[in-house]
């Protein structure tokens, strides 16, 4: 073990490698310039650095072209180790395997019975798991962490909040319990606050610092990200969309408060409007489906949802002024029949200047945001000091 006073050469050495790692942990692929601009330090220190952890096998640099101009990019070493990726959905469980280069090796999804009791779902996710890694022919101790979401609020403790949604899963902690079962770290988080983390690093949110991916399903939720870092609060609660109140007499909801955004939005009240014409099991897809191919009746209820999104955005916007907004779940696949009616509101609602800067886009990763930010939320929380074992000190002897 080498000793270090701090300040020396070779901690100030240390320090800017792990600040390099942590970016590309984070993002990806990024290019050299890319990094600089993100860790603060300068060209010169980045490609020193860069030429120094290729060299001990920590990153891999491959040609790419940036803006049209040949340049190279730096990602994680495919090598280095495994994540995977654990999505609860209302309806579905899905798995990816991923390696450190951020590049996905194998996924799966499964129609998952909502009422479910969590036992029973974390021995599907655990079966699933196992079986995506001896396909792909990993050795599973490779694996350094799993990133596992579910349709619920959870506390700094992992336990999983009082839920109407998921009655079988309140008060279980699955952070320990899938821990146990598969003998890996595992990180949990909300499924709003996954889908927010996956758009960041893999798809619309990318380049954004700031930004609000809502998700509309049975419930509707936001995850927040702002300065790069999803916000959570201290009760994990940030992001309750859902309730904030639009009319003081409106239904009453789950949340116990009448008239919630929730009530006006949420598949689960807006379907049941669409009965008479298209019968009880019309589901969300369909429903955007015929708005596409033109129904007018869907075409207004979509239109009608997109405006209570719309003043609910407006509310954020006035609050957090995030750069950017992006529509996840089935409605995203609406387009513009959506988007345009949410621009209308958050026009009216929000504060001009607020609303000036603010982009709202659909999801550019559909049903897999949410295990893509599980893998992404492995990444970001497994710490650089196993990537950086074999990187010496400075100063250390052998090197010049
Ligand atoms: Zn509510």
């Amino acid at each position: 073990m080498v000793v270090e006073t701090p300040g020396s050469q070779s901690s100030l050495h240390r320090a800017n490698l792990e600040r390099v790692v942590r970016a590309v942990r984070r993002s990806g692929a990024l290019t050299q310039a890319e990094i600089a601009r993100s860790t603060g330090l300068s060209a010169a220190t980045v490609s020193n650095i860069v030429r120094e952890l290729k060299d001990n096998g920590t990153v891999e640099v491959t040609p790419t072209s940036s803006g049209g101009r040949r340049a190279r990019s730096v990602s994680l070493s495919g090598d280095a180790g495994i994540v995977v990726g654990v999505d609860f959905g209302h309806t579905h469980l899905r798995v990816a395997v991923g390696n450190l280069a951020h590049r996905v090796l194998a996924e799966e999804a499964e129609p998952l019975d909502v009422d479910a009791s969590a036992a029973q779902g974390l021995e599907r996710a655990e079966y699933l798991v196992k079986t995506l890694i001896a396909a792909t022919g990993i050795d599973p101790g490779k694996i350094v962490g799993v990133g596992l979401g579910v349709p619920g609020p959870i506390d700094e403790s992992g336990v999983l909040g009082s839920t109407a949604i998921l009655p079988g899963w309140a008060g279980t902690n699955p952070r320990d319990e899938l821990a146990a079962r598969l003998d890996v770290p595992v990180h949990v988080d909300n499924d709003a606050n996954l889908g927010a983390l996956g758009e960041l690093v893999w798809g619309a949110g990318r380049g954004a610092a700031d930004l609000a991916y809502i998700k509309v399903a049975s419930g509707v939720g936001a995850g927040l990200v702002i300065n790069g870092q999803i916000y959570r609060g201290p009760g994990g609660t940030a992001g309750e969309i859902g309730h904030i109140t639009l009319d003081e007499s409106g239904p009453v909801c789950r949340c116990g408060n009448r008239g919630c955004l929730e009530t006006f939005t949420a598949h689960r009240y807006v379907l049941p409007l669409l009965h008479s014409a298209h019968g009880p099991d019309l589901t969300a897809p369909r429903m955007v489906r015929l708005a596409r191919d033109g129904d007018a009746g869907c075409r207004r209820v979509i239109a009608d949802v997109g405006r209570h999104i719309g003043s609910g955005v407006a509310s954020l916007c006035n609050l957090l002024n995030p750069s950017r907004v992006v529509l996840g779940g089935d409605l995203a696949e609406a387009g513009e029949l959506v988007l345009a009616p949410i621009r209308e509101s958050v026009g009216r609602y929000a504060i001009p200047s607020a609303a000036r800067q603010l982009e709202v886009v659909p999801g550019a990763l559909g049903g897999r945001a949410e295990v893509l930010g599980a893998l992404a939320l492995v990444l970001s929380e497994m710490g650089d000091s196993s990537l950086l074992d074999g990187v010496p000190a400075a100063d250390a002897p052998g090197r010049a």
